[in-house]
């Protein structure tokens, strides 16, 4: 199991590949196989089968994961792609922390 950086609900930015600089949201995160699924990023067609909601079928496009790798979590106190530090609370929970304005990533 590979220790993701970012998860659901992030924002995130891509770095590389065809939609470098998209900024978008996590919508999944697979830590299995390492990967991401990014709100409008990586829109790949897929043809569906025809369904009784939907008898015609046809093709949708729906977002395919891409590496946890090629994003950035973007900071919401500096709005910045950053890279992650890690940080263990009082509580003893670890938290991600900013490692360009030093905020506090995660809030609990
Ligand atoms: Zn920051």
């Amino acid at each position: 199991m590979t220790k993701m950086h970012v998860k659901k609900g992030d924002t995130v930015k891509v770095i590389s590949g065809k939609d470098r600089g998209k900024v978008g949201e996590v919508k999944r995160s697979i830590p299995s196989t390492g990967r991401v699924v990014v709100e409008k990023v990586n829109m790949m067609k897929k043809a569906m089968r025809p369904t009784q909601q939907n008898p015609q079928g046809g093709i949708s496009t729906m977002e395919a994961p891409l590496d946890a790798s090629n994003v950035m979590l973007v900071c919401p106190s500096c709005n910045e792609a950053t890279r992650v530090a890690h940080k263990r609370t009082e509580a003893g929970k670890l938290i991600r922390v900013c490692k360009k304005c030093g905020k506090d990533i995660d809030t609990e």
